[in-house]
C-alpha cells in the first residue's frame, strides 16, 4: 500500500550532492536567514524500524540520526495545520520551517516512531485511510490508539477511505468517477471525524493522493471539496505553489544518507510563473511528452533530469523560459521531470513534474 520511491531520486541526489561537493558549497546549502519565510520542506514516511519494506521503510537509527539533524541544525518542526494555515494567511514561518508526515497509519508509527518524535517535541501528521483501520489488521493503529497520540498532539488527516486509486479510469463515466472520489473522500473524513472528534481535519481540512497520483481533473474534485493536497513529489512547499499538489520528500532507508536528508531541507521552492501542461497526464501520442516552464526571474544553472537522474533536453527560450523533454519515452505508471537551479542565497531551487503515464 505504500508508495515505492522511483530511483530518479537517488540517483539525482547523489548526482547533486557529488557536484555540491566538488564545489564545496555544503557551507552555503543551509538556508539564510530571511530567505524562506513562506516556504517548508514537508517530510514523507510510511514505515519505522520495518525491514520487510525497505522502499517504504526508515530504520530507527536512520531516524534518529536525522531528528538529531534537525534539532542541532536549529530546524523549526511545525504542525502541518500550522504551515498550511500561515500559506493561507501569506503570514511569515520561522526559518528553516519542517513538517513531518507520515502516510498509512501503520502501527510502527506508534510503537517505533512516537516515542522518538515525543522525545524530541515534534509535532506531525499522519494521513489515514479509515478502512484500513476499521478492518483491525494488527499491521495497523487502532482507533483507540490513535484516539491516545491525538491527546499527545498528533494530527490526523484524510488518505481517502480505501486507498484504491482515485484516477479516472480508461471508460469510466464521468459522472460516477466523480461520486467515486467525492465519496471516497467524504467517507474518509466523516470516520475521522466520528472517531477523533468532530474538529477533527477541518482547520484546515488536509488530503494526501493515495499512490501520490493526481493529475488536472481529479485536483478540481478536490478543491471544490475544499481540500489542501498533499503530493509526493519533491521539493520545498510554498505560499507561491499549488496547494492542491503540495510536495512532500518521501524518506526511505534506500534513500536516508546524512548528505541527501541535508539537500533535501535546503530546497528552495522554483520561482515558476507559468506551467504549459497541468494535465499530468501522458497518453502514447503525446510521450514523451513537452513542459515548457516560465520562471518568475532569471535563474542560473537550471537543468532538469529524469526518472534516472540522467539530464533531459532543455531548450531556453529568451531569458525566462525552458522548454523541457526526454529523450526516450517515458515509462508506466508514473514519471517525473525534474529541474533544479542553484539558489543565490542557498541551497536549490527544484521542482518536479508528475506524469501519470498512460499503459
Ligand atoms: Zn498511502
Amino acid at each position: 500500500m505504500g508508495y515505492n520511491e522511483s530511483r530518479f531520486l537517488e540517483v539525482l541526489m547523489r548526482f547533486i550532492v557529488k557536484m555540491t561537493l566538488l564545489f564545496a558549497l555544503i557551507g552555503s546549502l543551509s538556508h539564510a536567514k530571511d530567505c524562506c519565510e513562506n516556504e517548508a520542506v514537508i517530510l514523507l514516511y510510511h514505515r519505522f524500524g520495518d525491514d520487510r519494506y525497505p522502499s517504504t521503510n526508515i530504520k530507527i537509527e536512520q531516524f534518529k540520526a536525522q531528528l538529531e539533524h534537525l534539532q542541532s541544525g536549529g530546524y523549526h518542526v511545525l504542525p502541518l495545520s500550522r504551515i498550511l494555515k500561515a500559506f493561507e494567511a501569506k503570514s511569515p514561518l520561522p526559518p528553516k520551517s519542517v513538517a513531518i508526515t507520515v502516510d498509512d497509519g501503520y502501527k510502527t508509527i506508534l510503537t517505533n516512531a512516537h516515542p522518538l518524535l515525543k522525545r524530541y517535541g515534534y509535532p506531525y501528521t499522519v494521513f489515514v485511510n479509515p478502512s484500513a483501520h476499521d478492518n483491525a489488521s494488527k499491521n495497523f493503529l487502532t482507533w483507540d490508539e490513535m484516539r491516545r497520540m491525538q491527546a499527545e498532539g498528533v494530527e490526523f488527516a484524510n488518505h481517502s477511505a480505501t486507498h484504491e486509486n482515485l484516477l479516472q479510469k480508461k471508460g469510466e463515466d464521468d459522472a460516477l468517477w466523480r461520486s467515486r472520489v467525492s465519496a471516497e473522500v467524504r467517507d474518509a473524513q466523516k470516520r475521522l471525524q466520528s472517531e477523533l472528534g468532530e474538529r477533527r481535519n477541518t482547520d484546515p481540512k488536509i488530503f494526501s493522493y493515495p499512490f501520490g497520483e493526481f493529475d488536472e481533473k481529479l485536483k478540481m474534485v478536490l478543491h471544490e471539496l475544499g481540500y489542501y493536497c498533499m503530493a509526493q513529489t519533491s521539493g520545498a512547499a510554498s505560499s507561491e505553489g499549488d496547494m492542491l499538489a503540495i510536495p512532500r520528500f518521501a524518506i526511505s532507508q534506500r534513500f536516508a544518507d546524512m548528505e541527501d536528508f541535508k539537500l533535501k531541507l535546503a530546497t528552495r521552492h522554483m520561482p515558476i510563473a507559468h506551467l504549459s501542461d497541468k494535465k499530468h497526464r501522458v497518453s502514447h501520442a503525446a510521450n514523451p511528452p513537452l513542459l515548457i516552464i516560465e520562471l518568475k526571474k532569471e535563474i542560473r544553472g537550471f537543468g532538469c533530469y529524469d526518472s534516472l537522474g540522467e539530464p533531459l533536453e532543455v531548450q531556453k527560450q529568451g531569458s525566462m523560459s525552458y522548454a523541457v523533454k526526454s529523450k526516450t519515452k517515458l515509462k508506466p505508471p508514473r514519471d517525473r521531470y525534474t529541474c533544479t537551479a542553484k539558489a543565490e542565497n542557498g541551497g536549490w531551487y527544484w521542482y518536479s513534474h508528475l506524469w501519470v503515464v498512460e499503459d
